[in-house]
């Protein structure tokens, strides 16, 4: 597939991706929990200044396939005059599940970041689906699909961040524990809500 490149450095993308979490996915999120969905978001950024064109936030208490990353990409559709997906960087806040990585390549996305991983989702946020479903339906253990194939590329915002200039590190680091603390009170939040809700897989 043909793949087109993002122009902007490690350093504007850390910016662009931390002030997407910030200031688009949370405030949905802080919504989303409250009304008993999971903690889970993405946004679409533009490629050629990392503005966010379109956020969204776990809806699956309106059905359960509307995770953060299907979520927006349904809604990606039904909004008119948004840039093609060749133009567009696809953030997600947790690593995607099987369902949401194979929702993204059908979409037709060359490339998405993620802020936590799999294994965050299973040990700090008790969510352990993810994980579950790739090895009962795939047989696949943790870190057993390929981060960078024919259809994208995946990074993780860790991984932007170590790229970014030194004299930025510090700066974003701080963003990135301050967005982790917020994570895991929304987490609480919605673990000790969910007996009530009814999300197949909770
Ligand atoms: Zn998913």
């Amino acid at each position: 597939m043909n793949t087109h490149p993002i122009p902007l450095t490690d350093t504007q993308l850390a910016e662009a991706l931390l002030n997407a979490l910030e200031d688009h996915v949370l405030p949905l999120t802080r919504k989303g929990v409250a009304a008993g969905n999971k903690i889970f978001g993405a946004a679409l950024l533009r490629k050629s200044d990392g503005s966010v064109v379109l956020a969204e936030t776990n809806n699956e208490t309106e059905n359960p396939l509307w995770h953060g990353e299907v979520h927006l990409l349904k809604r990606y559709r039904e909004v008119e005059g948004l840039p093609p997906p060749e133009d567009l960087i696809f953030l997600s806040t947790h690593e995607p599940c099987s369902m949401c990585l194979s929702a993204i390549t059908w979409a037709g996305f060359d490339n998405f970041f993620d802020f936590f991983t799999h294994e965050d989702s299973r040990d700090s946020f008790a969510i352990p689906h993810d994980l579950k479903i790739l090895k009962e339906v795939f047989t696949l253990d943790p870190g057993g699909y390929r981060r960078a194939n024919a259809y994208w590329t995946a990074r993780s915002v860790a991984e932007v961040i170590l790229g970014a200039d030194a004299a930025a590190q510090q700066r974003l680091r701080a963003r990135v524990d301050a967005i982790t603390a917020e994570y895991a009170a929304l987490s609480d939040a919605y673990q000790q809500g969910k007996a009530e809700n009814a999300i197949p897989l909770r």
